[in-house]
């Protein structure tokens, strides 16, 4: 079959039209060099060594449903917006492939348990974004964008085309510990010094997911038939029940983090006021981000900062791109209303 020659420009504007709302190019090779955790490389190799480029594309998650309470809407966005996103890949990966390139996508939600104790996939779409040139990690570990915060899905195209990739940023999106709001908002107390325990994030934003479906088995079965009746009255088999038939609440329950992140001018647009006060904020938790700071000011230990992890976490740190951003936002603003005013 005839290849037609593509540029790295040619497949953006490809991904653009078909949806996506941000796209960047990495290296398969660089992502071979550099794992997330060399110790349980997430790899493309690892899924395929004819793979020489990764395409990742990113759909922002619409602000609406982060301005209300309910974290049920926030669920039913989160999956309308992965399965365009799924989508959007799958056709971008088939006009490759009609063009001579053998391409396909990931499962940008899946975990591969052979892979640590936790949810990771065989690929870590957030750190794939970095390698794009998307974003930086934050605080919370999510990826954060400039244009959208840490309100956005990713998901990568696996294709045989070489490309010319996108290089990280080495600026710090993420504002850190100073900001710290994503710990503030945590109502598990997850969040760590550029690190996540997700175990801990899993109780609220996997409400019903695998470890609480397997305990509940584990205990229906060991129980005998009086507590069987019990358990069939139980709040987590209607929570599974409703994960199995709508995935909601077994993923992508919590929305805390995402909703209180100041990067991108979405929040400035429609989330800084009904996320400015953050309910769960405690003394503790505010000494926690403090102790962080100082902890970085030292130079002391913190394992997600360290020389492996910088790479994500931009190695030139916080030089104010969130304090630019809004100074740009607000000058539009006042530009429009100008403009308003003059009509
Ligand atoms: S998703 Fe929720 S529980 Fe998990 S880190 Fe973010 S705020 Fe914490
Ligand atoms: S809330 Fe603040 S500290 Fe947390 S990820 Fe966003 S910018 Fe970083």
């Amino acid at each position: 079959m005839a290849r037609t020659p593509l540029t790295s420009e040619d497949v953006k504007q490809m991904a653009r039209d078909l949806g996506a709302d941000l796209v960047g190019i990495a290296s398969a090779d660089v992502m071979n060099a550099f794992p997330p955790d060399p110790l349980w490389p997430q790899t493309p190799e690892a899924i395929t060594p004819l793979c020489r480029s990764v395409i990742v594309i990113a759909l922002n998650i619409p602000v609406a449903v982060l301005r209300t309470k309910l974290s049920i809407v926030v669920q039913v966005m989160d999956q309308l917006v992965l399965r365009r996103l799924d989508r959007v890949a799958h056709k971008l990966a088939r006009e490759l492939e009609k063009k001579g390139w053998p391409s396909f996508i990931t499962m940008g939600q899946e975990t591969d348990l052979r892979l640590k104790n936790g949810s990771y996939g065989r690929l870590s779409t957030r750190h794939a974004g970095i390698e794009a040139g998307l974003g930086t990690l934050g605080l919370d570990v999510n990826i954060l964008t400039p244009e959208y915060g840490p309100r956005v899905y990713l998901t990568c195209i696996l294709t045989e085309l070489e490309l010319e990739p996108d290089h990280p940023m080495t600026e710090q999106v993420c504002i850190g510990e100073s900001c710290s709001r994503c710990l503030h908002s945590c109502p598990t107390d997850a969040v760590l010094h550029f690190g996540l325990d997700k175990r801990a994030c899993a109780q609220a934003a996997q409400e019903f997911g695998y470890s609480v479906s397997t305990n509940f088995l584990g205990d229906y079965f060991q129980v005998d038939n009086e507590g069987k009746k019990d358990r069939l009255k139980d709040r987590n088999i209607f929570g599974l029940w409703q994960g199995l038939l709508r995935v909601a609440g077994s993923f992508g329950d919590c929305p805390r983090c995402m909703a209180v992140c100041p990067v991108g001018n979405d929040y400035h647009a429609f989330l800084a006021g009904p996320q400015k006060q953050i309910p769960e904020k405690t003394d503790e938790k505010v000494a926690k981000g403090k102790s962080y700071k100082a902890v970085r000011a030292e130079g002391g230990d913190a394992p997600g900062l360290n020389d492996w992890n910088v790479r994500w976490v931009g190695p030139e740190g916080y030089q104010g791109m969130v304090a630019r951003q809004l100074q740009e936002f607000k000058k539009l603003q006042r530009e429009r209303e100008t403009a308003d005013k003059e009509e």
